[in-house]
């Protein structure tokens, strides 16, 4: 989805980071391409280019844990099983949440298997994003073809109905502009009103 976002945003005129992890795509043209392999590389990169944004889209799948330990050799094989101490990784989506004086519109993604509705709620809260995009994990990661719930702060909802994750992302670029030019307009109003 990240991939239809970038090439989306291009294509209505926006400048563009793409942070990606390896995948089997090719990278929109005229993307500025930063390639990460491991989450601990991505809330770094992220958090390099999060300032210069109007709008981060947060819509990668981070892991959400990783080795306690990494062995710098081969693990040789051993009879019997072998357990491995997974840690949480760092959750860059909730870190933005957090920034303070944030100037950029943040969007995250859920993607729900039960309560679809419910859980992008609390996600929208407990991370502190202005959109949350919600879709239900169960029509399939692989499929060209998804629907859509935007979720914002104020409670609004609106749906995308099923169709090719081209056709979303252009959607989607349209709302997070309009959403966006909002926000930063209620605070151009704000600030002009206190000088
Ligand atoms: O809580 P959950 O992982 O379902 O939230 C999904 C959202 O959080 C997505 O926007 C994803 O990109 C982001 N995320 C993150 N860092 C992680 C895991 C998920 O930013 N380590």
């Amino acid at each position: 989805m990240g991939y239809a976002i970038a090439e989306a945003a291009l294509e209505a005129g926006h400048e563009i980071i793409l942070i990606s992890g390896p995948v089997n795509l090719r990278p929109p043209r005229h993307a500025k391409l930063i390639s990460v392999s491991t989450s601990d590389e991505m809330f770094d990169a992220v958090h390099r280019h999060a300032d210069n944004c109007d709008v981060c889209v947060l819509c990668a799948a981070v892991a959400d844990y990783k080795p306690a330990k990494v062995s710098p050799v081969k693990i040789k094989k051993r009879t019997g099983n072998l357990a491995l101490e997974l840690i949480p990784t760092r959750d860059i989506l909730d870190s933005l949440g957090r920034w303070q004086n944030r100037q950029f519109f943040l969007v995250g993604f859920a993607a729900e298997t039960n309560d679809v509705e419910q859980n992008a709620v609390q996600k929208l809260r407990a991370k502190n994003c202005d959109i949350m995009v919600a879709n239900d994990a169960r029509l399939g990661m692989e499929s060209d073809e998804n629907e859509l719930m935007i979720l914002f702060r104020d409670g609004e909802m609106r749906k995308i109905s099923r169709a090719p994750k081209k056709i979303l992302a252009r959607e989607l670029v349209n709302f997070f502009s309009q959403f966006a030019i909002k926000m930063f307009d209620k605070k151009n109003e704000t600030i002009t009103e206190r000088t």
